[in-house]
């Protein structure tokens, strides 16, 4: 039988010039956050004036009109994303797109809300959350976060574990700071029910200077040499698991747990990228580790229908570089890519 009547075709979905389909959106909803990180911000970072922001209405119009184009999975990110005001009211309102053309709605957090917003994010429709936590040693928690305060951090992943949230922690691979740690990350996790992934770190923003917190020849440690270090106290087995992100996975044997290698300097994992990033100013990445940008406020507040928007994301997604050559510069030490991570969104 025919249907009645033709169905009206959608908007076309997203490819990029490498014919790689746009379907994750990640969204930095502030650039503030309550811990310096050492290897993310200087201690006396300048954050953007509140006038420049988008509010959260425009934050979910904007990604609703991804999700129209065929943006499946969304994480919010920042900065601290969980230290916007209000920003459940966006968690939620984009929660109801679920099973509406978005497929998952995650984050990625320091952790420090987690006791408060844990059962909310469940509520929402969060299903799985990632949670960056260097090193499980208090004193150098502290010194890594500058502000941040290990205990509300473990009871925020134990609150989220107890809402029913599946947590995958990241740790940020720094040479001579964290490099003696990982045995109990991975014990830890292994225990926890956590998944874990080691990432290696990025010469992103300036943070500070050389032979001091900020000198990034001095922290980056290729995971190359982890992975073969790791493999002489565990057995390591490669397994095809895959989230849709860079991260390559292994078993850990010992533990049952899943270990992930995020290793943009060691390997480039771009040919299979499939994301996008999207500032709190409204700005569009279209790759974490190039400088070229849309700006998507103008058209979103030129006017109340989406068509001036539609057509900058789509001439922005045209534009979409093939990769990142993020360097490591031996002889300068210097940001390959001058903004920090937690504007673009990590
Ligand atoms: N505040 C949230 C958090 O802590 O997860 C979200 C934003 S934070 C910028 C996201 C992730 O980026 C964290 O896991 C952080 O460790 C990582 N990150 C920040 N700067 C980095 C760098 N230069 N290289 C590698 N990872 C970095």
């Amino acid at each position: 039988m025919n249907a009645p009547f033709p169905t009206a075709p959608g908007p076309a979905p997203l490819v990029d010039p490498f014919a790689r389909p746009i379907t994750y959106l990640r969204v930095s909803v502030t650039d503030r956050c309550d811990f310096r990180c050492v290897y993310c911000m200087s201690e006396d970072m300048h954050f953007l004036p509140k006038a420049e922001l988008l509010t959260l209405e425009e934050m979910a119009r904007l990604c609703q009109a991804f999700i129209r184009r065929g943006v499946k999975k969304l994480r919010l990110t920042g900065g601290e994303p969980l230290v916007r005001r209000n920003v459940m009211w966006l968690v939620r309102e984009l929660g109801g797109q679920l099973g509406c053309g978005l497929d998952e709605l995650t984050l990625t957090t320091n952790g420090s809300q987690l006791v408060k917003y844990a059962g909310e994010l469940k509520a929402a429709g969060v299903r799985r959350i990632n949670v960056s936590l260097d090193t499980l040693d208090a004193p150098k928690f502290a010194a890594i976060t500058r502000w941040g305060k290990l205990d509300q951090v473990l009871a925020g992943i134990a609150a989220a574990k107890a809402a029913g949230l599946a947590v995958k922690i990241n740790a940020v691979a720094l040479n001579g700071v964290n490099d003696g740690e990982f045995d109990r990350l991975i014990a830890w996790c292994g225990a926890e029910g956590h998944d874990l992934t080691l990432i290696e770190v990025m010469p992103m923003g300036e943070i500070g200077g050389e032979a001091g917190p900020g000198d990034r020849l001095a922290q980056y440690l290729p995971l190359s040499m982890v992975r073969a270090d790791l493999r002489k106290r565990w057995t390591l087995e490669e397994i095809d698991y895959r989230t849709g992100g860079p991260a390559r996975y292994w078993r850990v044997k010992e533990t049952g747990g899943r270990l992930g290698f995020i290793t943009p300097l060691t390997h480039n994992f771009c040919e299979l990228c499939n994301r996008v990033r999207l500032t709190c100013t409204g700005t569009l990445y279209m790759c974490l580790g190039q400088e070229d940008s849309a700006d998507l406020r103008t058209p979103l507040r030129a006017s109340p229908d989406d068509a001036q928007l539609d057509g900058a994301i789509r001439d922005a997604i045209a534009r979409k570089p093939k990769g990142h050559d993020f360097v490591i510069d031996r002889r300068h030490g210097v940001a390959s890519v001058p903004r920090h991570m937690s504007v673009t969104g990590g």
